[in-house]
């Protein structure tokens, strides 16, 4: 079953559990071949506004080829319209937030978060800044901004120069297609539309796939990536190496329940392998028509058999089986 049939290079629900040493090369080589067509596509890129505050040093400049690759390889998804991008340090947060609500047709209750926990104007010191948000403004101008906050000790790592860009942005692109569907002047439909699709482990982990196979720039640095976030974000009382846990813990969380929770760290560890094996299985951007299909107002499950042909009763225990092999190969 392939959303997505730019490949033969792809693994059934029935196969994958003895071929699942193979998923990263598979996703590395598909994702490849699908980023390619996306920059060989017309109309992809969304014109990027580029904010970087006024005492801000960047140590990376290249992120805007980071944010218009992420556009590609989403490129057979509704675009945003306008991006807005913030990068600045701690002293320019009050110009970020002057930025920010001088932009074009937003208000407060646009953004679905708020401007001031986005510009973290109240830290009192650098121990309470860090860190990056991107999302969309539920307004008619179908935009989406960033928030890229760089703290003088961020690790100078391969990640904070690609990977966080791409990342962001997929977080953006991913609720997009709510915007188109739902209910605007009625955030109540917004939320249960979002609510009625939205596992936990959805969110990171559909924004860490992208950002760690789009930015890597080469498979050896995309294997070292994903094996550092298997490995590294361990949750207190969750052992990833247990199927039941992945399923008791992981399977059956709503995003607004997890949020803000420890098990919201398995995102990024968890998340990352489950989005995989469904890359494997289905194609590089399939994760993307999962969210879409719940758009719709599909409940999870609904959108999830729509799309993989299989129930997600029955692709539970085989995808749990994955996360557990792989998370002990990698332990
Ligand atoms: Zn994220």
């Amino acid at each position: 079953m392939s959303f997505c049939d730019l490949s033969n290079n792809l693994l059934t629900f029935d196969n994958i559990i003895d071929e699942y040493k193979q998923i990263p090369e598979i996703v590395w080589q598909n994702v490849q071949v699908h980023l390619q067509n996306g920059l060989n596509s017309n109309n992809y890129k969304t014109p990027i506004t580029d904010w970087v505050g006024p005492t801000t040093d960047l140590y990376y400049n290249e992120h805007i080829s980071d944010y218009e690759n992420t556009m590609a390889f989403w490129y057979r998804f509704e675009k945003i319209e306008a991006f807005y991008s913030h990068i600045f340090n701690f002293d320019d947060r009050q110009a970020a937030q002057e930025n920010m609500n001088a932009l074009p047709g937003v208000t407060q209750e646009k953004i679905l978060y708020s401007i001031p926990s986005l510009t973290q104007i109240d830290c009192e010191n650098e121990n309470c800044f860090g860190g990056a948000n991107a999302g969309i403004f539920s307004g008619d101008n179908k935009s989406g901004w960033s928030s890229i906050r760089i703290k003088s000790t961020d690790p100078n790592t391969r990640y904070y120069r690609g990977g966080m860009y791409v990342h962001e942005f997929t977080h953006a692109i991913s609720v997009r297609p709510f915007l188109e569907r739902a209910d605007l002047s009625d955030i109540t439909d917004w939320n249960s539309r979002m609510r009625s699709f939205h596992p936990c482990w959805i969110d990171e982990g559909t924004a860490h796939y992208a950002g760690l196979t789009v930015a890597s720039r080469n498979k050896s640095e995309y294997f070292t990536q994903r094996i550092n976030e298997i490995k590294g974000r361990q949750v207190e009382g969750f052992d990833p190496t247990n199927t039941s846990d992945v399923m008791g813990q992981i399977f059956n969380q709503n995003f607004y329940d997890c949020v803000g929770t420890p098990i919201y760290e398995a995102g990024y560890s968890v998340g990352l392998v489950i989005v995989e094996t469904l890359s494997a299985i289905s194609g590089p951007d399939s994760i993307l028509m999962l969210w879409k299909l719940g758009s719709y107002g599909l409940e999870f499950s609904k959108a999830f058999e729509y799309l993989y042909g299989v129930s997600w009763e029955d692709a539970k225990p085989i995808i749990a089986e994955i996360v557990a092999k792989t998370s002990l190969d990698n332990k």
